[in-house]
């Protein structure tokens, strides 16, 4: 019995380790560095509304880095057939988390929507699951998702 229950812990534990966490593709998290950079002023700035992002296809690339200029980003961003996913900033200003207007992207477009944040990095899921991917920081000139060292 107690074998059992030590099993059946493993196995709860396991799934759980593996429980779908969603990730972004090698080239697209290289990318959030760029992003990152790109993004800083409205990271130090409280004033700035801008957000910056890009989008990224079937075969793991991302697009170029644009620039909103304005807050209404997640409310225009252009998706092709072959677009996975959506990457975009907030401003230090906004809440880091996925706003209802991401996750109603993420569920219309059926791809994942990136937010990441001065320290955050959060996902809205085509589901309509909000979840928190990992803290981040700035160091020297590199991005550093999570306890990456
Ligand atoms: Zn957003």
């Amino acid at each position: 019995m107690r074998k059992s229950l030590w099993l059946l812990c493993i196995i709860a534990f396991s799934v759980n380790v593996f429980a779908e966490k969603p990730s972004l593709p090698p080239h697209v998290e290289a990318a959030l560095t760029a992003l990152y950079a790109s993004a800083s002023v409205s990271f130090v700035n409280p004033n700035t509304y801008f957000e910056w992002g890009f989008i990224y296809n079937t075969d793991g690339n991302p697009s170029p880095i644009e620039s909103s200029h304005d807050n209404e980003m997640h409310e225009r961003v252009l998706i092709y057939p072959n677009t996975a996913g959506i990457v975009h900033t907030h401003p230090r200003r906004a809440d880091p988390r996925p706003s209802p207007a991401d996750v109603n992207i993420a569920k219309a477009a059926h791809v994942p929507n990136w937010v990441l944040s001065e320290s955050e990095l959060w996902v809205a899921l085509p589901d309509g699951k909000v979840k928190k991917i990992a803290d981040v920081s700035w160091c020297g000139s590199q991005l550093k998702i999570g306890n990456e060292k």
